[in-house]
Order: structure tokens, then sequence, then C-alpha cells
């Protein structure tokens, strides 16, 4: 793939595990830890609005990682793209680890991890308002602050899909990596492609599999990181 033009990475969960932050719906995932409520009620848009400080709790608790680092993954991506060979990279997950490692087109599905804004003015924030307060934080002007990612119950921002089915549509070679493809819309946005070098990586078989053109099992970070060099 390093002699190719026009790559888009389209990553989930399994991008950042490597980073030190669990994949979501993986076995050993955060949505098998103990808790009061599942983590798809608790990351809920009528649970957030009616729970505001429960959700806040487990954010802080299961979501942040405010830690972690990108891994060997986000910078060969972040490489390609310098190189211009990668054209954009599609992301399912929220941890804003792309940007970190100099990745500049980011498409964020669920939004990010490192945005936040006032539900009642507008105003912005970034991740320092969650650790300002151990409570549900506010704005000077009273209103309630969330933060930038789209909780279960809502709609994915439009632009960002259309961008993302743009750039899909466009690429010579999309790449797969670290998503099963079962959760909406992963799969979904993949039949937009229409080249003829799809590459997954994964370690688990995806529903996908029969349409790849190369199945990679390896960790993604050694992957990616040897594709570069
Ligand atoms: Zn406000």
């Amino acid at each position: 793939m390093g002699d190719s033009n026009s790559i888009v990475f389209f990553g989930g969960a399994g991008v950042s595990t490597e980073s030190g932050i669990p994949d979501f719906r993986s076995a050993d995932g955060i949505y098998n830890m103990e808790y009061s409520y599942p983590p798809e009620t608790i990351l809920s848009h009528s649970f957030f609005m009616e729970h505001t400080s429960v959700f806040y709790r487990f954010y802080r608790e299961k979501l942040l990682h405010p830690s972690a680092q990108p891994n060997k993954a986000h910078y060969a991506l972040a490489e390609l793209e310098r190189r211009g060979k990668l054209d954009a990279i599609v992301t399912q997950n929220v941890d804003g680890l792309h940007h970190k490692a100099g990745s500049v087109n980011v498409l964020e599905l669920h939004g990010s991890r490192n945005r936040y804004y006032c539900m009642k003015c507008g105003m912005k924030y970034t991740m320092d308002v969650v650790f300002a307060t151990d409570d549900v934080p506010k704005c000077d002007c009273g209103g309630m602050i969330r933060p930038d990612v789209v909780l279960f119950e809502e709609m994915l921002d439009q632009n960002v899909i259309e961008r993302s089915v743009r750039a899909i549509r466009k690429a010579q070679v999309l790449i797969v990596g670290g998503t099963s493809l079962n959760v909406y819309p992963a799969a979904g946005l993949i039949q937009h492609y229409n080249g003829d070098m799809l590459i997954l990586i994964n370690k688990t078989e995806t529903p996908y599999d029969k349409y790849a053109n190369i199945i990679i099992r390896d960790p993604i970070g050694e992957t990616l990181d040897a594709a570069i060099s």
C-alpha cells in the first residue's frame, strides 16, 4: 500500500486498543463492566438529560482516558497523509488520537471527547472543563455543558457523513481497520467504495471479508507501521 495514492482509512475501536482504550463492544470491553446501568443506557441522550451527574461520573471513569497517547497505527496514518498518499481518515472513535498524532483530514463520525459546548448559549469548551468540577460542568450563562459526541438515540452529523461518503467514493485504496463493521453506520459507508483494493485489518472475521482483496489479522499498529517503512 506504500505505492498507492488516494488511500482512505476507515477505523474503529481496535485502532485505539493499543493506546489502552478498551473496545466498547469486545468481550473484555467496558460493556461488560459493573455499573448500575448498562453503558448503552448511560450513554444515551435521554439518560444524559435525566441523570446528568451519573452520566458524567461514568464518562470520567470509563470513557475519557485523558492520558491515552497515539500508537503506531495513528502515527503511520499521519505519516501517509504527510506523504500525500492518504486523503482522509474516517473514524468511529471519539478519542481524538488521530489529530494528536498529526493527522489533518479526520472525519469523526461520533464526535470528539476533546470538544464540549454549552447547551444554552453554544459556548465552546475543551476537555479541561470536565475536570474543573466533580459534578456536571456548567457554563457562565448557567447552561449545562455537554461533550460534542454522538450519544445513543442521537443522529450523526449529516455533514460528516456526506464528507465521509465522498472520501470513500473517491478512494483508490480503502483500508478498514480495527472494526468488526457490525455497528451503524460503518457497513453502510463501506458500500460506497468503488475501487478494487479493499484491505481489511481486523483480528476477527467481519461480514465484509468476502469483498476484501487483502485480509490482515495481525495487530494494526505493527501492520501500518510496516507499510510506511
Ligand atoms: Zn452558556
